[in-house]
């Protein structure tokens, strides 16, 4: 959907971007039981997908929706991101968030902090007390690999918009990110150190914040 007004878009990452911290990080380190199999080797060693890695990791921890709750919002999602996203809207330029992780605990986190923008990220509900991800097959961009295929989400906005800015902290990011050109590509994290190693120049943030901002001072 594009909105009125709005001629750009920032396609972002949820998880250590639009966050400080991995959902996927917290419920491994403090709800993902003793003797569980470290799945993230499965998928490194491409044994499993990066979907599947993070379906069984989810899926191992049977914690209660409640501590999954508890665990989401400790994320801490970009303070006052309701009025960051307004200022963009404001500049022309609309936000659309595109994650190999899960709208459970994505669109939760929005709503709390009333904030809409498009969602494009892997259904989940809790079953049992447990995480249950599923893929998006009905996804325009269903990717069997991780869920939501993000470079295809940034073609297509390639394609609507304007001009479309790319910001992510992690692997999964590398390849949407340079699908942008270099002075609306942001980063952090491994992709920040990713992107560097490769000798491809991007805008470097710590806050997603920072990343709204510039896009208004264009
Ligand atoms: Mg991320």
């Amino acid at each position: 959907m594009v909105r009125e007004g709005c001629s750009s878009v920032l396609v972002t990452d949820f998880d250590g971007t639009l966050t400080q911290h991995d959902f996927y990080r917290l419920v491994l380190d403090e709800l993902v039981p003793a003797g569980t199999p470290d799945y993230w080797s499965w998928y490194l060693a491409h044994k499993v997908t990066h979907f599947e890695a993070l379906r069984l990791t989810f899926g191992s921890a049977p914690a209660g929706e409640a501590k999954l709750v508890d665990v989401a919002r400790r994320l801490e999602l970009q303070p006052g991101l309701d009025r960051e996203v307004e200022a963009l809207r404001n500049h022309g330029w609309d936000v659309v968030v595109a994650s190999a992780g899960c709208g459970w605990y994505i669109e939760r986190l929005l709503k709390e902090a009333n904030v809409h923008v498009d969602v494009h990220a892997n259904p989940g509900e809790i079953e049992d007390g447990r995480l249950m991800m599923r893929l998006p097959v009905d996804s325009p961009y269903f990717s069997q690999e991780t869920g939501i295929n993000k470079p295809q989400v940034v073609k297509d906005a390639i394609a609507r918009f304007d001009r479309v800015a790319f910001a992510g902290d992690g692997l999964p990011d590398l390849a949407p990110a340079l699908l942008v050109p270099a002075e609306l590509r942001f980063a952090r994290g491994l992709l920040a150190e990713t992107l560097t190693e490769r000798g491809e120049p991007f805008r470097r943030f710590g806050q997603w914040a920072e990343v709204a901002r510039a896009l208004c001072a264009l």
